[in-house]
């Protein structure tokens, strides 16, 4: 099969969550099955800081934006790392050279609309030059979500029955704009219908894609089945049942090659299941020298990694910490994140105050995620909603115990600690009772409680979590075998 993956983001090229490392590992994956893929992404600015090579391409093209002008952009070529994939970059210095991928401190970038509808144009228009036809297009959120009816209208002469997968990766961010922007997908007003594009009067574009697309499909099995009810759906769930299989979930892989504690660049000791004993005290000691924290192996390390927004479960996360600190319980938190504003001062300010317990770095960095996942003894993700979440498997291969709720992903990759999974060997984190700050005070006290006084259980739960098997490998047959599914049930016209 030729696959196409059509996407905003992709590891090393630009990130700012769990998007980017799907669509930077999971084409290679499927590639080193026997098939080909490409991906077509926008020419942010950060695809020259990627460390990787970028080539110019003699594929340029113009569309009429009907904001009366035309305007034009070049391909830019490179691979993803392995060299099996090619990436192509969509150049429009005006819509993509800027210093973020969707907005600024004053919010939304204003012409997003503009933005992604030209990409999802000018993508079209690559594909139609690629030597080989397309058999199916991934597209991945709502940036680039309309392809499907772009192509079912004739927008960019891509042959319209080309089999398309919709993959959300956050149901929340869905795209909504006002009507009036779209005349930008050059077709008539008489295509702006409820079947596609419309939605409560403005234009939505992962609802077009959700009604258009052959098959959606979203990044956890539980997810897919919550994004059905009103508690989850984002106003989208009674679309979504009314497409019953057409939507299913597979659970997102890691880069085991990345994130792998026994060859991860960023520790001072490498371990592996056998020595992560030693190996996770003495990341312990060189972080807390890193962050500035009091050196003592005895102190519980509590780490958090991710953005800090109302998703994460930052309003539970916050009065805990607070009362940690208030009471001066013998824990430490390492907190990597940046976000909401008032999350990152309020981190900030709890961090002066009390250097001893709290080190915030506000920021992304790579490195110190790693070693944050590598050093703590907990790792804390209580999430309101996780379609997948990939800290959580990321500490499961560090050897790191999660406290998550048991929501999307997260009560799909991590098993509850109880007399039962503890006697059958299967435990590997702990489930929040119920959403809400003593909870998850409860679910920390407990895995501590193990930790430091029940070590040869919390042996085993540490030792079987590090040997589940996250790698792509699985996921990437699941896919194979849904683009195969997709494409034969278009030959046969049963959509
Ligand atoms: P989401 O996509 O909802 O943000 P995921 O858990 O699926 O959450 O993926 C987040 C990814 O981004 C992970 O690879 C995580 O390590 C990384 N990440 C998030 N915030 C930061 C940060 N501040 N510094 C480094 N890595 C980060």
């Amino acid at each position: 099969m030729n696959i196409v993956y059509l996407t905003t983001e992709s590891v090393p090229f630009a990130k700012t969550g769990g998007l980017a490392d799907v669509c930077g590992t999971l084409p290679s994956v499927v590639a080193a099955g026997g098939h080909q893929c490409a991906v077509i992404m926008p020419a942010f600015d950060s695809i020259r800081r990627s460390g990787m090579q970028i080539e110019k391409t003699n594929i340029s093209f113009a569309i009429d934006m009907p904001t009366d002008r035309i305007v034009g952009g070049r391909v830019l070529k490179s691979h993803l790392p392995g060299g099996n994939v090619p990436v192509y970059f969509i150049d429009q210095p005006q819509y993509y050279g800027r210093p973020f991928l969707y907005g600024d401190k004053h919010g939304d970038y204003r012409d997003n609309a503009e933005r992604f509808i030209f990409f999802c144009r000018a993508a079209i228009e690559v594909m139609k030059r690629l030597e080989k036809r397309v058999d199916l297009i991934q597209c991945n959120d709502w940036q680039t979500a309309i392809v499907p009816a772009l192509i079912q209208n004739g927008v960019g002469g891509l042959p319209v029955e080309t089999p398309t997968v919709l993959s959300i990766h956050n149901l929340a961010y869905q795209g909504s704009f006002a009507a009036d922007e779209f005349p930008l997908t050059g077709l008539s007003w008489d295509r702006f219908r409820s079947e596609s594009f419309e939605f409560y009067g403005g234009l939505n574009f992962l609802k077009t894609g959700i009604v258009t697309a052959d098959h959606v499909c979203t990044v956890s099995p539980t997810y897919a089945r919550e994004i059905k009810t009103p508690m989850h759906g984002c106003g989208l769930d009674p679309i979504l049942r009314s497409l019953g299989d057409r939507v299913s979930g597979i659970i997102n892989g890691i880069d085991t090659e990345v994130w792998s504690p026994a060859k991860d660049v960023h520790l001072v000791r490498n371990y592996d299941v056998d020595t992560w004993e030693l190996g996770k005290l003495e990341n312990k000691l060189a972080l807390q020298a890193e962050l500035r924290l009091p050196s003592d192996p005895n102190v519980p390390l509590i780490g958090l990694v991710g953005r800090l927004a109302d998703q994460k479960g930052w309003d539970l996360i916050l009065p805990v910490i607070r009362e940690h600190l208030r009471e001066g319980r013998p824990t430490q938190w390492a907190v990597l994140g940046s976000g909401d504003p008032v999350i990152e001062s309020e981190l900030r300010w709890l961090a002066e105050e009390h250097p001893d317990q709290l080190a915030a770095h506000i920021g992304f960095s790579d490195p110190i995620a790693h070693r944050i996942e590598a050093s703590s003894d907990l790792f804390v993700m209580p999430s309101r909603y996780e379609p997948c979440g990939l800290n959580q498997l990321y500490s499961l291969r560090y050897g790191t115990i999660c406290i998550v709720t048991a929501t999307g992903g997260l009560a799909d990759t991590i098993v509850d600690t109880n007399s039962e999974t503890i006697a059958n060997g299967t435990a590997t984190g702990f489930h929040l009772r119920s959403y809400d700050a003593a909870s998850l005070d409860r679910a920390i006290g407990d895995a501590l409680q193990l930790r430091f006084h029940e070590k040869d259980i919390w042996k085993k739960i540490v030792t079987h979590a590090m040997t589940r098997d996250w790698s792509w490998r699985k996921s990437a047959s699941q896919y194979i075998e849904l683009y195969a599914r997709t494409i034969s049930l278009k030959r046969r016209g049963a959509k």
